[in-house]
């Protein structure tokens, strides 16, 4: 990875970086943050906004050639078997040859499946899926946005399903965020059936604030956190 120049955009801070796709071996470029904020709040799914240049499109990067795509942290550091590069070049590569630019939900929906495909757990699958929905508010992409909500509620119920799929002191987070889920989806009632089960799984004093979130958006729902 080579860092070639800086730019500088109001208050979030990106930097162009030159990255080799472990798929394809092309070379592209890409822009990566340096620095950002969080002074836009905490919407109640915990998509974090900071103030001018939203940070998330810029936080995955995906092979112009290929389509290959990961988080940062991911990306040329997970190992990439050969089944699972064959499925990229047929499944993900023939949709850059669209017209339509690939939005960002699209590049973490192609992360998520690439996790998927190589065998990773549930948690970190449905996370690549929830900054999918996020970027679709960012796109106002209401339909696609339901989509990749439904997708998290499924892979997050799949890991908190078993024993060690996640944490322990994170169950009360995610159990709380199946619910806020459930409730943007627009089901009450299952929204309010994961609020209540927060409870149980609140083992500490940092688990505490998870309870009063769940009480406050199952009785008298906000948009932000903060
Ligand atoms: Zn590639």
């Amino acid at each position: 990875m080579y860092i070639t120049c800086a730019v500088e955009v109001p208050m979030t801070t990106l930097q162009q970086v030159e990255l080799v796709c472990p798929v394809c071996e092309s070379r592209f470029k890409s822009q990566e943050v340096v620095s950002t904020n969080a002074f836009g709040g905490r919407r109640t799914d915990l998509h974090e906004r900071a103030a001018g240049t939203q940070p998330l499109p810029y936080r995955v990067y995906m092979c112009s050639e290929c389509g290959y795509s990961a988080i940062p942290g991911d990306f040329g550091r997970l190992e990439i078997d050969e089944q699972v590069k064959e499925r990229v070049i047929e499944i993900i590569k023939p949709r850059l040859g669209q017209s339509e630019p690939v939005t960002a939900s699209e590049k973490y929906e192609f992360a998520a499946k690439i996790l998927e495909w190589s065998g990773h757990g549930a948690e970190f699958i449905a996370n690549r899926y929830l900054r999918a929905a996020w970027s679709c508010v960012e796109e106002g992409d209401v339909e696609a946005e339901r989509y990749f909500r439904l997708k998290v509620i499924a892979k997050l119920g799949e890991a908190l399903g078993t024993f060690d799929g996640v944490e322990r002191n994170q169950r009360a987070m995610y159990t709380y965020l199946v619910g806020e889920l459930w409730r943007r989806v627009g089901d009450n009632r299952l929204a309010a059936e994961w609020f209540n089960r927060v409870e149980s799984e609140v083992l500490d004093p940092s688990g505490e604030k998870w309870l009063k979130f769940a009480r406050q958006q199952r009785d008298c729902p906000r948009e932000w956190l903060s």
